[in-house]
């Protein structure tokens, strides 16, 4: 299949093109580096730079390669920096989204898979979250992925497109070669991990009074090769879909201070701090409907696995891809 993806030199984005191209698929990538690392594109894939402000390029592009599919991770994805900048996440996430329907609609391009998030959920009134839970996003960010989402059902109904939302909860680990390297980091694993690279003296806990066990926000860790996996099985629905992932398991944060004690056996010292603006208390996912509909299976699904898959990098990796 010849499937461009957005954003594909980014962190899920590469591990995903390198799954796609393990599997004999065609792939180019449209990034506009601007985030994402030329060096996390695997060998095969071919790049394009460019940004998707930019429809008339991506619809040359979509020409020009006979593009199939459109594998669409390129959005900005911050909870924080978007409450404090909702303009950059409306523009980038809503308007340079559409503008790649459009380039696709010009096209002639039939399918989509989107990078949606929990965060399209807003603060769960059910736990585990399943896809019928009411959509009340708390923050930009949330909402930006939303209002694509509510986009595309549109689409999918005028136009024909096939449309797949992945709502990721937490992204996180590495494979032997890819891993996460943002500037800034705001993530909890890596910015537990460089202090255990001793590049940080800390991290700070935001928030310990919330209604969880241990007063630390919950969250579902799925492994990014899991992700990228689902995103295969993707490859073959058709219609109108929207796919939680996660593995419905939640880990507070103090628990993934610990097991980073653990795998990394160093001290690790962690500050409370206040909450952070936007953050629900508890993402935990139900994801028995992709498991089912396309027999998804998470394969690594302890915090000792996954962090122990974000350590082995980083540490082949202490300052990222430079
Ligand atoms: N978190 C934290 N300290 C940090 C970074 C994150 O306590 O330095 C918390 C954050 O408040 C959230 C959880 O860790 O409850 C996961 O945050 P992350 O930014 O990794 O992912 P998000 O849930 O925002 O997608």
């Amino acid at each position: 299949m010849k499937i461009l993806v957005t954003g594909g030199a980014g962190y899920i984005g590469s591990v995903t093109v390198a799954e796609l191209i393990e599997r004999g698929q065609e792939v180019v990538v449209l990034d506009s580096l601007e985030e994402g690392h030329r060096e996390a594109i695997t060998r095969g894939a071919r790049l394009v730079v460019g940004a998707l402000a930019d429809g008339a390029n991506t619809e040359k592009v979509l020409r020009e390669y006979g593009i199939e599919v459109v594998v669409h991770f390129a959005a900005y994805s911050l909870v924080g920096e978007s409450m404090e900048n909702p303009a950059k996440y409306f523009i980038n996430n809503v308007v340079n989204g559409l503008k790649l329907l459009e380039a696709m609609r010009g096209a002639g391009t039939g399918k989509i898979i989107f990078s949606s998030s929990a965060a399209t959920y807003g603060s769960p009134t059910r736990v585990p979250i399943t896809e019928d839970h009411p959509t009340v996003p708390i923050n930009p960010y949330g909402e930006s992925k939303l209002f694509f989402e509510k986009i595309l059902h549109r689409y999918h109904a005028a136009y024909g497109i096939d449309c797949i939302s992945l709502r990721y909860f937490n992204a996180s680990g590495a494979t032997h070669e890819l891993g996460e390297d943002h500037d800034p980091e705001t993530h909890l694993i890596p910015l537990v991990l460089r202090v255990a690279l001793g590049q940080s003296p800390s991290v700070k806990i935001f928030g310990t009074d919330y209604e969880t066990k241990d007063g630390t926000c919950v969250r579902d860790y799925v492994h990014v090769s899991d992700l990228a996996a689902a995103h295969v099985l993707a490859l073959s629905c058709h219609g109108e879909h929207a796919y939680n992932l996660g593995d419905g398991h939640g880990f507070s944060v103090r628990q993934v201070i610990d097991a980073a004690r653990k795998v990394t056996r160093k001290e690790i010292k962690a500050e409370e701090a206040p909450r952070r603006a936007g953050d629900p208390a508890v993402l935990i996912a139900g994801a028995e409907k992709i498991r089912r509909e396309l027999g998804w299976e998470p394969k690594r699904i302890t915090l000792e696995e996954i962090i122990g898959s974000a350590w082995e990098w980083m540490e082949k990796h202490p300052k990222g891809y430079k």
